[in-house]
């Protein structure tokens, strides 16, 4: 099988081929280092990071970059709130950033790029769409993207149906409001107006400015992966990923800029993750609705029990977050951990059978799910040896990124495990005098069994 994937441009599942037959050129829209992350946003940075492992798992090279945003309304809104400069509000966040995703076993791209090194990138696309007069300069000095001419000119180098192709947009909207501008880096589909590619200095930006060609100012937000991508991968790439609310504008609007500047179709593939939601409705800082990493490990979850959650369901389905469901795949995790635990020290062979089917679920865009239950049925075979067992887990491992090499926790003995399955029988018999017996043997063995919703959880004492 070859490997397949859902490309947000044609809205169907293609076979994946390389534009320059040596590596994959792989751009993922990184954070915007403004706070903490939520969790809804790592699963962007979780879906990117099983996406390379799967490239490198299938046997190709991957050139991946992830960008920092490190200038936009957000970070000089939040950076003058707390008296400090861009750079140093920026660097914490950052530092934070690489941090978490140590923790949720993400492997650092190939390089990470900050906008504020590519501005002089991003003045010369923008000086080339002014040359095309895909661009113009408005009164205040700022530089917008002409859309309606754009599209005239048979727009997109990928299929010339110039703006709105990624996103599907019903373009009545922009004839609605034809001529106006957004100087707003985020705005919604009905809201399509000319965006902007450079921003003149004004008084809220403070000391936050560029001098150059196209005057005192800073750049907006799109052009900025539009510049980092071409600088470091080239004028066209493979795959460009991020969540699905950055198809637009985000998305839309760096495809358009970068193929006006270029003539050349700018993605290949574009892949989406979609929401991580919290009561059925997106978690997101603005609904105040939203967890980080911290609030799980202040609960005791590590955070790599949320890359399992996650890879439970395909990413292109929306998960509802609840903390049960959360504790419910650490509590599996840990039962993953243990089985592996009880393999012994040497290892064997991959085992071919389970190896081949693992793949070729992963093959059919990224089936984590199903990928999951060969996990599990390779740790439950009864007929095949230990030591294959654990060779056949660490090479699935290299996709999953469960850390099954680097396991933090001891084996539960089967002593303790036996008294928490007796326990849970006297619970279902409504013997509570003998599970509360069971409980404080428990305990004295140095284990704590807590009962949640999705069954008994246990930590070490
Ligand atoms: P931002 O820092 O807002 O640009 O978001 C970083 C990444 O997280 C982007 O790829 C977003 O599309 C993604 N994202 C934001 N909210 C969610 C969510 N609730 N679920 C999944 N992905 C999200
Ligand atoms: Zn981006």
């Amino acid at each position: 099988m070859t490997l397949k994937f859902y490309n947000t441009l044609s809205r169907t599942k293609e076979d994946f081929s390389l534009i320059n037959k040596k590596e994959v050129l792989f751009y993922t829209c990184g954070p915007t280092v403004y706070g903490y992350p939520h969790i809804g946003n790592y699963r962007a940075y979780i879906f990117a990071d099983t996406l390379k492992r799967v490239l490198l798992y299938n046997g190709f090279k991957v050139k991946h970059i992830m960008n920092l945003t490190d200038v936009d309304d957000k970070t000089i809104r939040d950076s003058k709130k707390e008296g400090k400069t861009l750079r140093e509000f920026t660097e914490f966040y950052t530092e934070e950033f690489k941090k978490d995703i140590k923790s949720l076993n993400i492997v650092n791209p190939k390089k990470f790029t900050k906008a504020t090194d590519y501005i002089h990138e991003m003045v010369e696309i923008i000086e080339k769409l002014l040359h095309k007069k895909f661009a113009y300069k408005s009164k205040d000095g700022s530089i917008y993207f002409d859309i309606k001419r754009f599209s005239a000119q048979g727009g997109s180098a990928s299929g010339g149906k110039g703006y709105g192709q990624l996103s599907h947009l019903d373009m009545s909207s922009l004839k609605k409001n034809a001529g106006g501008r957004i100087i707003k880096d985020e705005y919604e589909k009905d809201n399509i107006q000319d965006f902007a590619l450079w921003k003149a200095w004004d008084e809220k930006d403070g000391d936050v400015f560029w001098n150059t060609t196209l005057g005192k100012g800073r750049p907006g937000w799109h052009i900025e992966c539009s510049a980092m991508s071409m600088s470091n991968l080239g004028e066209q790439i493979d795959i460009h990923t991020g969540g699905v609310d950055n198809i637009f504008p985000h998305h839309e609007n760096e495809k358009a800029q970068s193929e006006g500047a270029t003539g050349k179709q700018f993605v290949k593939y574009w892949m989406h993750n979609e929401w991580v939601l919290v009561d059925q409705k997106k978690m997101a800082k603005s609904e105040h609705n939203f967890y980080t990493l911290s609030d799980l490990r202040a609960k005791g979850i590590d955070p790599v029990a949320y890359r399992f959650w996650l890879l439970m369901a395909n990413y292109r389905t929306r998960v509802n977050f609840v903390w049960e469901a959360l504790e419910g795949a650490e509590t599996a995790l840990k039962r993953l951990y243990n089985l592996y635990l009880g393999l012994g020290d040497e290892t064997g062979n991959i085992n071919k059978e389970y190896n081949h089917k693992f793949k070729n679920y992963l093959e059919d865009d990224l089936d984590t799910p199903r990928a999951l239950t060969v996990l599990w049925d390779v740790l439950k075979d009864g007929n095949i040896s230990n030591a294959d067992k654990k060779a056949t887990v660490l090479d699935f491992d290299k996709v999953l990124g469960l850390g099954f090499a680097d396991i933090k926790t001891e084996k539960i003995p089967e002593e303790v495990e036996k008294l928490v399955t007796a326990r849970e029988e006297a619970r279902k018999n409504k013997d509570f005098k003998k599970s509360d017996e069971l409980r404080k043997e428990i305990n004295s063995l140095g284990y704590e069994v807590k009962d949640t919703a999705e069954g008994p959880r246990l930590q070490q004492l």
